[in-house]
């Protein structure tokens, strides 16, 4: 991932927080990464998307050096990750797809024994800011059994954030969380960006992605299709043309459009129909062209959304 662009607190000669090349990662018959290059650069909230076992997981995993691949070479903060591992536990803060908190006891007692698994300084002061951070210092005290799933899912992000580490691995950071959570953590993910931090996260959430990263990589099958900012991503699925016709006209109409130069999709709702034209096309001519085959009674164009991109880029994959 090639963006430039400067960000506050990080050095601009700083290398890559991380640097995948042509990784390939084989259990047995399947073969989970296919081949995968990426480049994150430092200060960036990345997303990595794609269908249930398109690999997202063993990506994140070869990359905290959990998993070895059998092929490619991984840098995380300027060093192979290869044989390297414990050295760069310290500047990686992990939260796990499971929370895998100790129920039994407190919220500050479970970062008390990470604290000192981490060797972190001041440890009751860092919990302290860390708890503050996601919003549970009135709560340190209380046993996590009691806990909702998504106080426990905040939790488990102040633990990764305890030995202040300049990378931020967040496997499906609000899964299972209600509305408000989801945007408190979103919060705190935009406040880990401000300080410089670098983040990458799996969601399946592509509101998520739109709303949180600068750049989005899309896996599919273990192959990444397309890595991109949410913008550009949109962008190269065209524009969004929504035409009201009858449901008898719209099989029709969409076969005969989808020959017509421009026109990158066309899918029957039931409204009408649903076309996706390239950048470079009026749209008008499009409507123009449905007009002379059947009665168009309105019509509206409109971007895209990543759900939309998802959908043309990871067609043909498993559900
Ligand atoms: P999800 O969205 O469901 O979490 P994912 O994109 O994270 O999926 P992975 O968990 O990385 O996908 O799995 C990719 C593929 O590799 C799947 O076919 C999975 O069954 C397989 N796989 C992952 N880990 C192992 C393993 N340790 N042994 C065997 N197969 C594995």
């Amino acid at each position: 991932m090639n963006d430039v662009r400067r960000v506050a607190g990080v050095a601009p000669d700083a290398p890559p927080a991380i640097e995948v090349t042509d990784v390939v990662c084989q259990f047995g018959r399947i073969r989970a990464l296919a081949g995968i290059s990426l480049r994150v650069m430092p200060g960036m909230v990345v997303g990595i998307v794609g269908p249930n076992g398109a690999g997202k997981t063993t990506l994140i995993d070869v990359i905290c050096g959990l998993v070895r691949p059998s092929r490619g070479t991984v840098r995380v903060l300027g060093h192979a990750v290869a044989g390297n591992t414990s050295a760069l536990r310290a500047s990686i803060g992990v939260l796990p797809q499971e929370t895998a908190l100790y129920d039994e006891v407190t919220a500050w007692q479970n970062l008390r024994f990470s604290a000192a698994l981490y060797g972190v300084a001041h440890a009751d002061r860092r919990i302290a800011e860390v708890l503050e951070l996601v919003g549970l210092s009135e709560r340190a005290r209380d046993v996590v059994r009691g806990f909702s799933g998504g106080m426990q899912r905040r939790v488990a992000i102040a633990r990764a954030l305890l030995h202040n580490p300049a990378l931020l691995i967040l496997d499906e950071p609000t899964v299972g969380v209600d509305v408000e959570t989801r945007h408190q953590i979103w919060a705190h993910i935009r406040s880990l960006k401000t300080e410089g931090r670098t983040v990458v996260l799996t969601t399946n959430y592509l509101d998520e992605a739109e709303a949180l990263c600068d750049r989005v990589a899309i896996l599919r099958a273990g192959t990444l299709v397309a890595e991109d900012t949410p913008a550009a991503l949109t962008a190269r699925t065209g524009r969004c043309l929504e035409l009201e016709c009858w449901s008898e006209h719209a099989t029709k109409l969409s076969v005969a459009l989808q020959q017509h130069p421009g026109v990158l999709r066309a899918e029957t709702v039931d409204f009408g129909l649903r076309v996706y034209v390239g950048i470079e096309t009026n749209p008008e001519d499009i409507v123009g062209a449905a007009r002379k085959l059947c009665p168009v009674e309105g019509f509206r164009t409109r971007s895209p959304d990543l759900v939309e991109v998802f959908r043309a880029l990871t067609a043909g994959s498993q559900p």
